[in-house]
């Protein structure tokens, strides 16, 4: 399937499928830095051949290298341009491919480890960048692209040269995956992080057991407090995802430790319920707690700035010939980042399917070829 587009070349799903295989095909587990960076080697070289001028700053703590590939068209010098925003790392281990979630075609449906979140969308942004060089074309406004190598553990070695790189930009653009039959993200929800630590008094349970104060049983008694805080109405959610304590089932344990994720919509409801997790206090006066951590990510809310470049970018998708939704989600993003400064942010405009960091994770072939026009479209229309 193809779209005519108003130059010669056509935007070929069938090659920009090719394209997203061979993207696919490099595993990169983002804690293992040294395979993220084959495609960061690949990447570069791709960027490098359409005439993109490259900036690679070496991998921190283990992660992979961060990529920045700038347009290199005639616009006048530190004009704000768009910033595209994509991440090279996927949460699947190392062999993924080949065993569990192996490459696969059928009909309409293509499966392969993040090929949806996000190869697929970062490989079509590019494409599009493609396309406009092949046609003789040129976006209105300098075109940044940023490869982000942790994206799916929080961003920590990243995070500083995404805000410094958005300040510099007029739009950003994510190229997360569209959901919800091909829908892009105009909010997500902030995300924290916390770790609870109790301490309590190790003592053997038969012989003191009077002596011990067991911090497995406090613990126990927190993550009710802590879930009790998830409020639907409010759109706040907290989950006790990890938990260990404890060193033998005859012994009153010593310590458990827990490790918390809080959802929020607003920076008001990140600031109060941030204070009520660090803020917790034992139910067991022997025992001690010690809270750490805070919000990762900012909440990402639709302001005027962002509705905006929605509505420019719908309007753009209905001559194309379809449809754009918007829609806010729980999950964060990098967008969170750059949308917390002010900057409009339109995140989830990589290919529609479903299944992110599962053995289903699937995109819809269909969806190809009208993403890769949109971006034709944004990178020719975007002021
Ligand atoms: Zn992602």
């Amino acid at each position: 399937m193809s779209i005519e587009t108003s130059n010669e070349p056509i935007i070929d799903a069938e090659e920009i499928l090719a394209g997203i295989q061979a993207w696919v095909g490099i595993e990169t587990p983002s804690h293992l830095g040294q395979e993220v960076n084959k495609l960061v080697d690949l990447v570069e070289s791709q960027m490098e051949a359409l005439g993109a001028a490259i900036e690679r700053t070496p991998g921190q703590d283990d992660f992979g290298d961060i990529l920045i590939a700038r347009t290199q068209w005639d616009h006048p010098p530190d004009t704000a341009g768009i910033l595209v925003l994509s991440h090279l790392d996927t949460v699947h281990p190392l062999g993924t491919g080949q065993t569990t979630l192996q490459w696969r075609r059928d009909e309409d449906h293509v499966q392969g480890p993040g090929i949806y979140d996000m190869k697929a969308g970062a490989y079509i942004a590019y494409y599009a960048y493609q396309h406009l060089v092949r046609s003789g074309g040129r976006s209105r406004l300098p075109v940044t692209f940023f490869y982000v190598p942790e994206e799916e553990v929080g961003s920590p070695t990243s995070r500083a040269a995404i805000e410094a790189e958005a300040r510099k930009n007029k739009y950003v653009l994510v190229t997360e995956p569209a959901r919800e039959g091909g829908k892009c993200v105009t909010g997500r929800k902030g995300a924290g992080r916390f770790t609870v630590t109790a301490h309590g008094r190790q003592a053997h349970s038969g012989v003191r057991p009077q002596d011990g104060r067991s911090a497995i049983h406090e613990m126990a008694r927190q993550i009710l407090a802590i879930e009790a805080l998830t409020d639907h109405d409010l759109g706040v959610t907290t989950n006790v995802g990890l938990i260990r304590g404890g060193t033998g089932v005859n012994v009153v344990p010593g310590e458990c430790v827990v490790e918390v994720d809080l959802r929020v919509p607003t920076p008001e409801l990140a600031a109060e319920y941030s204070d009520k997790i660090l803020g917790l206090s034992t139910y067991d006066a022997d025992v001690s707690l010690v809270i750490e951590g805070g919000m990762n990510r900012p909440p990402y809310e639709k302001d005027e700035g962002i509705a905006a470049l929605y509505e420019h970018a719908r309007a753009l998708a209905a001559e194309i010939g379809f449809e754009l939704e918007d829609m806010a989600t729980g999950g964060g993003s990098d967008g969170n980042f750059t949308a917390a400064l002010g900057i409009p942010t339109l995140d989830g405009l990589g290919a529609d399917g479903h299944g992110p960091h599962t053995l289903d994770e699937t995109i819809y072939f269909s969806s190809l070829a009208p993403m890769t026009k949109l971006w034709v479209r944004l990178f020719e229309t975007l002021e």
